[in-house]
């Protein structure tokens, strides 16, 4: 048997908060002990949450990024994405936007047509996943990823995972990524139990949206939607649910550079940051119609 990774903090996810009108979020990263998951910047959880029809869409209109990629992983509900690269589309429950940022792009982010005239369920996942400094100032690239296109990998008893990015137990996901990154969609039954392996060396970890879970025999997440960090030694992770669960699986090989980040904007340098003001103020990054 491989040797397991080890828990190091787990944390409860932050109160909720509104980003936009249409995003009660609550961050699971950065939170509590740990400062540093390189290559994730950020790891939100928007819902779940129901929302009554209404005549304008909600959601967060246009503003800028640069030096990362922004990943929205849509488990209820829908998300209407605009952007200045030229880049449109809805992303629907079970899809996956994978939006690089890069150079910089204004963009505005939604609910869908659907869920704002009907009303319903909304619950998405967003990730901010930073780039090398090498491809900071890359073209902007735009990956829509539908769901009948994320392999889904059978992980043990009553447990499956939808590998979005890097390999699962040997299948591969179909984001293209800048570095070595796993994102994986992990379902299981009120007592299933999943299988993981993960490389030595990545930063780690698990976050737990619905259910309970007990990682490794030992530690129990539960109760509300919590994360835990692991550490980067060891290979193999053993998930048992308590209960119905939706887990997220994020890891990556760190980048080991330095992170100077202000708002929408995460680059190297003070004067890069400085930089993309000025380039955003000049319209350098372009509006969305
Ligand atoms: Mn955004």
């Amino acid at each position: 048997m491989s040797v397991r990774k080890q828990v190091l903090t787990v944390a409860a996810a932050s109160a909720s908060y509104w980003i936009g009108d249409g995003f009660p979020s609550r961050t699971l990263f950065p939170l509590g002990e740990v400062h540093d998951f390189s290559p994730f910047l950020v790891v939100g959880y928007v819902g779940p949450a129901k929302f009554e029809p209404s005549k304008r869409p909600r959601g967060v209109g246009g503003h800028p990024h640069r030096g990362f990629e922004t990943v929205t992983i849509v488990y209820q509900g829908s998300v209407d994405h605009k952007d200045s690269a030229g880049h449109s589309g809805t992303i629907d429950t079970g899809d996956v936007q994978w939006m690089t940022a890069a150079s910089g792009l204004v963009h505005e982010e939604m609910h869908g047509k659907e869920l704002t005239a009907k009303g319903g369920d909304f619950e998405i996942v967003q990730l901010w996943v930073n780039l090398p400094a090498a491809h900071k100032m890359s073209k902007p690239r735009y990956q829509g990823i539908l769901k009948a296109h994320i392999p889904r990998v059978e992980l043990g008893l009553g447990s499956y995972g939808r590998v979005i990015a890097g390999e699962l137990n040997g299948v591969k996901g179909v984001a293209e990524t800048f570095t070595p990154v796993n994102v994986f969609d992990i379902r299981l039954d009120a007592a299933g139990i999943a299988e993981v392996t993960l490389p030595a060396g990545h930063n780690a970890a698990i976050a737990l949206l619905r259910g309970g879970i007990v990682v490794n025999g030992s530690t129990r997440l539960e109760g509300s939607p919590h994360i835990a960090h692991l550490g980067t030694s060891g290979e193999s992770l053993l998930l048992e649910a308590k209960d119905e669960s939706l887990v997220l699986v994020l890891s990556g090989e760190p980048l080991n550079e330095p992170v100077v980040s202000h708002g929408p904007f995460v680059m190297n340098t003070e004067a890069e940051i400085r930089r993309a003001f000025e380039d955003f103020q000049a319209g350098k990054m372009g509006h969305v119609s």
